[in-house]
């Protein structure tokens, strides 16, 4: 195989590690966002049952305060039975301890369903807590995983930028810059085999008389269809 084909093969699969660890970096950091925003909403439901739970508990006690209100007032009703002269007040004041503890039992059957709600709220925000946890875990972990990954990615590719340096100082300069302008108009692939007389760029079918200067791999050929660099790979190489 001619050298510089040998050369702009090499390059092509160096670039092609350069694309690959290039997009890898770049798409790193929307999808950190994203495991970001996942926790936060899963920690915004916990905290919204919190509220939940905390809002229940403040309206049990202002019941119960009511109830204790109420218990002070029944006293002191209670307290003017000594005032009592005729049987007609004695009925009235009945009526109105009745009346009075009438409330008292509605309040006392409000704060009881309080409670049943603090209940269930509460045991769903066990459950939440655990969520919350558990996505902070995953998080945590998808962060280590990541900046390892990133630090790979980050090896490899100043590695793969030297190679392609060393690379590039040996081809043909013209060559090289038909392998940039080819490289930039086919989306970061412009060399690619040529395989049963088919461009495996574009796929397009190679005409039989440039496919057997191909099998050659002695000059530069390129697909008449996608300009692309073709080589053939030959069998023990
Ligand atoms: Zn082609």
């Amino acid at each position: 195989m001619q050298e510089n084909i040998k050369l702009l093969i090499e390059l092509q699969g160096t670039d092609s590690v350069i694309f690959r660890d290039k997009n890898f970096i770049d798409s790193m950091p929307s999808k950190l966002l994203s495991a970001d925003q996942a926790f936060k909403e899963i920690q915004s439901l916990y905290e919204g049952g919190k509220q939940k739970v905390t809002l229940l508990e403040k309206k049990k006690k202002d019941k119960e305060k009511e109830t204790e209100d109420i218990n002070e007032r029944i006293k002191k009703i209670k307290a003017r039975a000594s005032e009592i002269k005729t049987n007609k007040e004695y009925q009235a004041h009945l009526k109105e301890i009745e009346a009075i503890e009438k409330e008292r039992y509605a309040i006392e059957d409000e704060i009881l369903s309080i409670m049943e709600a603090v209940d269930a709220a509460g045991k769903e925000l066990k459950a939440e807590e655990i969520k919350v946890k558990a996505e902070k875990d995953k998080v945590e972990a998808f962060k280590k995983q990541v900046e390892k990954e990133m630090a790979e990615a980050e090896g490899e590719l100043s590695e793969k930028k030297a190679r392609r340096s060393d690379i590039a100082d040996k081809i043909d300069p013209d060559m090289y810059n038909e392998y940039m302008k080819v490289l930039k108009a086919c989306g970061g692939l412009a060399v690619v085999e040529a395989r049963d007389e088919i461009c495996q760029g574009c796929n397009m079918n190679i005409p039989p008389q440039m496919f057997v200067e191909i099998k050659k791999n002695e000059e530069i050929n390129q697909c008449p269809q996608c300009r692309r660099i073709l080589y053939w790979k030959e069998v023990n190489e």
